[in-house]
């Protein structure tokens, strides 16, 4: 057999296209706008997100200025499936009479999404597994949002995973909240140390690369002293410290 009447015989391919980037360089904003471009050209869209960040409604994307879309908010993306399949379930029960069609078409949910895009996808520890089988033996098209790095930009998630079967990755920037420049990466405002921590601009700001080396020897160097003083950001022990601490802080942000 020749390769191009094997090639006329292949289902259709589906696709993987990554972005990343730091918090606010507009990742879910690129995301909305790929959606409203694939609803325009006729293709049924479904959107996720994590049901772990609980900032905004669960059951919709907003992004930082302010845009919304309705969406699914999952622990995991496997459940995505048993999600759309136990919905169609529950419709069926509730509806004695419904036509031999229209069951189909519920049962068959799955098949009658053409584009998935997942948001914050550096929560979902099953990333590589569903965007290839999704792509490569459901024809699906996956758009992944999400980031590439934590706070002390260590890869994040599975986010970096999907990079080898994706057909292509954007990586956006923001701009340094103190100097305007390029930002490439996230600092961490606040003194926690745990990889996932939601939060907003009350806790992450976006920076250029040496604002991002400057900050990180400042909250080093303030983790240095409330553990020294043994000191729980969160307990009373010691609040005169942890004041202390804030107000180098707020210094080094405003000053710099
Ligand atoms: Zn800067």
């Amino acid at each position: 057999m020749s390769l191009s009447s094997m090639d006329r015989r292949c289902k259709p391919a589906g696709e993987i296209h990554v972005i990343v980037g730091p918090m606010f360089a507009g990742k879910t904003t690129a995301l909305l706008r790929r959606i409203k471009s694939e609803s325009n050209s006729g293709r049924n869209v479904a959107m996720i997100k994590s049901s772990k960040d609980t900032r905004y409604a669960n059951d919709s994307l907003v992004t930082h200025d302010g845009l919304k879309f309705p969406c699914w908010a999952l622990p995991d993306l496997s459940s995505f499936q048993h999600k759309l399949g136990d919905d169609a379930y529950l419709k069926i029960l509730s509806t004695d009479f419904m036509s031999w069609k229209m069951l189909e078409t519920h049962v068959t949910g799955l098949l009658l999404i053409d584009v998935i895009c997942i948001d914050e996808a550096q929560f979902f520890d099953d990333l590589y597994d569903f965007c290839c089988k999704a792509a490569d033996h459901d024809e699906k098209t996956i758009i992944v949002a999400g980031l590439d790095g934590d706070y002390l930009r260590r890869s994040f998630g599975s986010v970096l995973d999907i990079i080898p079967p994706a057909d292509t990755i954007t990586k956006l920037t923001a701009r340094s909240e103190l100097c305007g420049k390029r930002a490439f990466f996230t600092l961490r405002k606040t003194v926690g140390t745990q990889t996932e921590l939601i939060g907003g601009s009350d806790v992450y700001m976006p920076v250029c690369r040496q604002h991002y080396i400057n900050g990180q020897v400042v909250m080093e160097a303030a983790r240095s002293v409330l553990e020294s003083c043994k000191v729980q950001p969160d307990s009373h022990a010691d609040f005169a410290a942890v004041a202390n601490i804030y107000v180098i802080l707020d210094f080094y942000f405003i000053a710099i």
